[in-house]
């Protein structure tokens, strides 16, 4: 056991520190910034937009459900305005945005700058101080060397619960595996004239015969484990952006996470050739690049004050604390195999507050991907567009809070129903 002690700055005093810059998060620091709290958000990459940018996860699923917006607010106009720079499309029914990682990384961090909101990048979060109850203080890794921000309130945005693991919030443990993580890659010199649309009225594919025929040659030859394929191409002329590898890893642990980014590099140049080898619109494609990190769908939740169930869920049950909504299906990537379950959503599912805080953490609120819900919840709820709302609701009960002065646990839900009303939410119960 090697013991260090060392002297650390506090460099910045906060109302409200965010940590972590993807979809729950930066909207999040928006949501707190526009309520009037002094806000900084962490983030340990270059850019923002997590699983999204440095994962390549193009698509931004669902706004919609039938054709009716569900998601709005900040998350809505986040969408609007790439759409309106041209660099994204909204498809209906369902409202899947899709859109280039580079776009979305700008138009992000165009809104976060304009809220105000203090943003400090390539800061890597390593650990927390707890003062009677409460984190008092985040500390981050940068190139200046350890650095500490002093916080009223926590956001944990980072997908993983770090900050929450570290303050030593219960985790749940489910008994069964974590959904698989995909590395994402991009092709060039695909012939994308011969893909047909994935999403309505959008370029790309779910490939059903490219699945076929690698199921059957699994048979005869090695197929590393893959997903989907899904392929998103019209970024670029002859570009395509794969969801396709995949394999099981718990990403809370450096050994597993080393070895998984590791094997999937090596499975992708396997898949690539498989591909140009197999199939006419892929015979003469070339590997541009492999997306910054492995795409993690699963790792940590949180025990929070209320585990969101997937008999809730699916039954659309109206919580009187509702803060967000979700029509993306029940989406279970198999762990083992090439299989997938995925079952759509007969009404638009509610999100409540009490899924976001835990007992005795009166100045932390955790709505990314991290949040407590069960696995089927979970398999819907983790999707963009629903973190994002997530997000925008602890932005903003952060902010209320430090208002009130109260801890998470009693912030006025009715005050914060209104204020995300105001915004745009669509909270209203269904008929
Ligand atoms: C293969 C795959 C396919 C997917 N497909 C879709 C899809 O079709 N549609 C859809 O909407 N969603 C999809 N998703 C899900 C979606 O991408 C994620 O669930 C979503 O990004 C979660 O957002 P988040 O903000 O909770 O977490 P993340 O996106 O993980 O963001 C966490 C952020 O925190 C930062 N961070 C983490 N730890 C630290 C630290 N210690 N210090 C500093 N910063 C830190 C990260 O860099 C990141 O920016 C997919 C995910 C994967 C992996």
């Amino acid at each position: 056991m090697l013991i260090r002690t060392k002297h650390i700055p506090v460099i910045g005093e906060y109302e409200v520190v965010v940590c972590g810059g993807g979809p729950a998060g930066f909207v999040a620091a928006i949501a707190a910034a526009r309520c009037g709290a002094k806000t900084a958000l962490i983030e340990r990459y270059g850019f923002l937009g997590g699983m999204a940018t440095a994962g390549a996860v193009a698509p931004v699923t669902e706004f919609m459900h039938d054709g009716r917006l569900v998601v709005g607010g900040i998350p809505l106009e986040f969408v609007r305005r790439l759409e309106k720079s041209g660099k994204g499309t909204m498809c209906t029914p369902r409202g899947n945005f899709v859109c280039h990682p580079e776009g979305y990384k700008l138009e992000a961090q165009r809104m976060v700058l304009e809220a105000g909101v203090d943003l400090f990048l390539h800061a890597y979060l390593s650990d927390c101080v707890i003062e009677n109850d409460r984190i008092s203080h985040v500390i981050f890794e940068s190139k200046s060397g350890t650095r500490a921000l002093s916080a009223r309130y926590v956001i944990d945005a980072t997908g993983d619960g770090d900050i929450a693991a570290m303050a030593g919030v219960p985790m749940q443990d489910y008994q069964c595996p974590l959904q698989p993580s995909t590395l994402y890659f991009v092709l060039g010199n695909v012939k994308t004239e011969m893909i047909r649309g994935y999403y309505p009225g959008q370029p790309g594919s779910s490939m059903k015969h490219v699945r076929q025929k690698l199921n059957e040659l699994s048979r005869t030859q090695e197929v590393p484990q893959f997903g989907g394929p899904w392929c998103l191409a019209g970024m670029g002329e002859g570009m395509a952006i794969v969801n396709m590898s995949r394999m099981a890893i718990d990403w809370t642990d450096e050994v597993q996470a080393t070895r998984g980014e590791c094997q999937l590099r090596e499975n992708i140049d396997k898949l690539v050739k498989l591909l140009r080898e197999n199939f006419e619109e892929f015979s003469e494609a070339t590997l541009l690049s492999t997306a910054t990190q492995v795409g993690i769908r699963e790792t940590r939740h949180i025990r929070g004050v209320h585990v969101l169930t997937g008999e809730e869920y699916k039954s659309a049950f109206y919580f009187q604390d509702s803060i967000a909504r979700c029509s993306h299906p029940i989406d279970i990537h198999s762990d083992k195999d090439n299989s997938q379950i995925c079952i759509y959503l007969d009404k638009a599912a509610y999100l409540p507050y009490r899924s976001i805080i835990a007992e005795g953490f009166p100045n932390l609120l955790v709505p990314s991907r991290c949040f407590s819900a069960d696995r089927e919840a979970f398999a819907s709820a983790r999707v963009q567009a629903s973190v994002m709302g997530l997000g925008q609701a602890a932005g903003a009960a952060a902010a209320i809070c430090c208002e009130d002065g109260g801890g998470v646990k009693d912030v006025d839900i009715k005050r914060l129903q209104e204020i995300l009303i105001t915004w745009g939410a669509y909270l209203a119960e269904d008929e």
